[in-house]
């Protein structure tokens, strides 16, 4: 088979090219843009130029080189009828659950302010607080989602949990935008800490405005390990400023790299990480895609596959 890898930093290429090359010594594997004597079989990639795909155009599927899939999805000049297969967990959600649990630590037990105090030489012991007080919603349950539901109820969380189909999980309270168990209001005003973890599609593009966001309990917290383009910039901001979310912390924004004049840089109640949650890793991913592809060259069926309509 004759693989393409199409990604936009060039390090993760080489990285793709060698993991792949490694475990498929038969296949023919290039870089994008070198020329393969003949159409690639199979694409892997990230953030593909426009040209890419009126070169590519026998392609059998296109893995994402990565959990998320908004930007093959709708972009412009990839065919409908090419099948997209996303990494499914692939070694990123021991990372995010690590990164979720990380945030939801520091903020709950107050850790700036030991900072701050370690800064003025102060000593001062606050009151014991506990997990329990500190309800946590995980809206997006997939293997993100779930792995940082479960790890944050194993350190004694409450965990409500919100996914578009219901999924129920041991000792949560799941609620769902489809099929009966939704109640977004409930899953919002039972919130403290909010850990968005859901795709961006047209259903949760904008989902948290100022409206939904001024239901979570008063002084939440906001984590948003998923994408940007989920959360209303301007809302969060507003909420913060006049005190009912006490602090957000940021992996992910509508334009990446953050512009260094965005107001997220310097706000005193925002932690900004540069889409590092979860990185993909990929000798991980490799051990994914290199098996896919040896089933979908047999004829057998795959996980994974992205369903348009749904949009992941
Ligand atoms: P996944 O396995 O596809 O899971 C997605 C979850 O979101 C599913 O539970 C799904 O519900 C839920 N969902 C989808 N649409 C929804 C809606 N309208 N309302 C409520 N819930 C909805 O994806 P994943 O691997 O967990 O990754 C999730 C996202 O995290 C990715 O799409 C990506 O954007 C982001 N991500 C970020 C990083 C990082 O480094 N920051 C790394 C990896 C992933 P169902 O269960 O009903 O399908």
């Amino acid at each position: 088979v004759r693989i393409v890898i199409v990604h936009s930093t060039a390090s993760a290429a080489r990285a793709w090219h060698e993991a792949i090359a490694a475990r498929l010594p038969e296949a023919v594997v290039a870089i994008w843009p070198q020329e393969l004597d003949e159409p690639a079989d199979y694409a892997i990639g990230w953030n593909p130029p426009a040209e890419f795909f009126e070169r590519e155009t026998r392609l059998k599927a296109f893995f994402s080189a990565g959990a998320g899939v908004e930007q093959i999805v709708g972009h412009a000049s990839a065919p409908r009828s090419l099948p997209i297969i996303r990494l499914e967990d692939a070694g990123m959600a021991r990372q995010m659950a690590e990164y979720c649990a990380y945030e939801v630590i520091g903020w709950c037990t107050s850790r700036r302010l030991y900072d701050e105090q370690q800064r003025l030489a102060r000593w001062h012991e606050p009151r014991p607080r506990r997990p329990a007080e500190w309800p946590v919603g995980v809206f997006g349950l997939g293997f993100m989602g779930r792995q940082v539901a479960t790890t944050l109820r194993a350190l004694g969380y409450r965990v409500h949990a919100y996914a578009r189909s219901p999924k129920p999980l041991d000792g949560m309270a799941c609620y769902a935008d489809h099929g009966g168990a939704g109640d977004f209001t409930a899953f919002l005003r039972a919130t403290r800490v909010l850990i968005v973890l859901a795709p961006l599609t047209s259903e949760t593009r904008d989902r948290f405005d100022e409206t939904v966001l001024r239901q979570l309990q008063p002084g939440a917290y906001v984590i948003n390990a998923a994408r940007g383009g989920l959360i209303v910039d301007e809302a969060l901001l507003a909420l913060l400023e006049s005190g009912h979310l006490s602090g957000a912390t940021l992996d992910v924004f509508r334009t990446e790299p953050l512009p260094p004049d965005h107001p997220f840089w310097r706000h005193p109640k925002i932690r900004v990480t540069p889409h590092i949650a979860a990185l993909t890793l990929a000798p991980e991913g490799a051990d994914q895609v290199a098996e896919k592809i040896g089933r979908l060259e047999a004829g057998l069926p795959v996980t994974g596959v992205v369903e348009r309509e749904r949009g992941y």
